[in-house]
């Protein structure tokens, strides 16, 4: 059976302070790691801080994001190397907003996930359509292609390690979430590709949440879908209360 992964997408939000009350109330409440795995993906200035105070802890820290090279002349950016020697577990790769507001593609995506795996970080790739797509009918279309790119090249090994997200865009940040249906039609969908790429046991292993406009209201009817292990989380990850609540809702598979 596949352990549901709940993952808190801060985004550019909060202060140092703010990050660390949040870590206080939750790294001892979260459920042990064998009932559900608990990640927080902070802004990189609050990565060290976090990831000493929940030494120890089944509370995992990770990032939002890398670059994919390990050093060099690439101002403003963050290498997998620096995040893995602070002890960050997880990055989320691939983000929409990453995609639409800082150009990065597809093949920028996949060079993170080996960058990732390279550096022993497990990527959170996200994927997912626009409005327009899923009005157009080319949802299935487009998550295949951005899938398949984002993987490519990965041996099967670490196709099973990795976590997918299904993000559409149109239920990020909107209220708008996704039926619990259309998330796992796609999720179903997206595991039957890499079933066709890798393998039976690629597909059977690797995870994919849904994101989009998740909060304690609808997080069991998502996670109780067949296809669907966790979720990735924006605007109800902020409050540790509210994540608790998630964590909790992802124990129940
Ligand atoms: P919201 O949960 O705020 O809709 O954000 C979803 C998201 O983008 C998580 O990565």
């Amino acid at each position: 059976m596949r352990k549901q992964v709940i993952a808190g997408n801060w985004k550019m939000n909060k202060t140092h302070t703010e990050a660390e009350e949040f870590v206080q109330a939750a790294k001892n409440e979260v459920p042990g790691e064998d009932a559900v795995e608990s990640v927080v993906c902070a802004p990189f200035p609050f990565l060290q801080k976090l990831v000493e105070e929940t030494k120890g802890t089944p509370l995992k820290i990770g990032a939002q994001n890398m670059h994919f090279e390990e050093s060099g002349a690439f101002t403003g950016e963050v290498s997998p190397l620096m995040l893995k020697d602070l002890g960050v577990t997880h990055v989320i790769l691939g983000h929409s907003e990453r995609r639409e507001l800082f150009g990065e593609t597809d093949d920028v995506v996949n060079k993170k996930v080996h960058a990732a795996f390279n550096h022993k970080l497990t990527p959170i790739v996200c994927f997912g359509e626009s409005l327009k797509q899923r009005e157009n009918n080319s949802t299935m279309q487009v998550v295949e292609a951005q899938v398949k790119k984002a993987l490519e090249g990965l041996s099967e090994a670490k196709v099973k390690q990795t976590i997918l997200a299904y993000e559409p865009i149109w239920a990020i940040g909107t209220g708008r979430t996704a039926t619990a249906e259309q998330a796992n039609e796609v999720c179903t969908h997206i595991r039957q590709v890499i079933k066709d790429t890798f393998s039976a046991e690629a597909s059977e292993a690797i995870r994919i949440q849904y994101g989009g406009s998740v909060k304690p209201a609808n997080a069991d009817e998502m996670l109780s879908r067949t296809d669907i292990d966790g979720a990735l989380v924006g605007g109800a990850s902020l409050e540790a209360s509210s994540f608790l609540k998630l964590v909790e809702a992802g124990k129940h598979e």
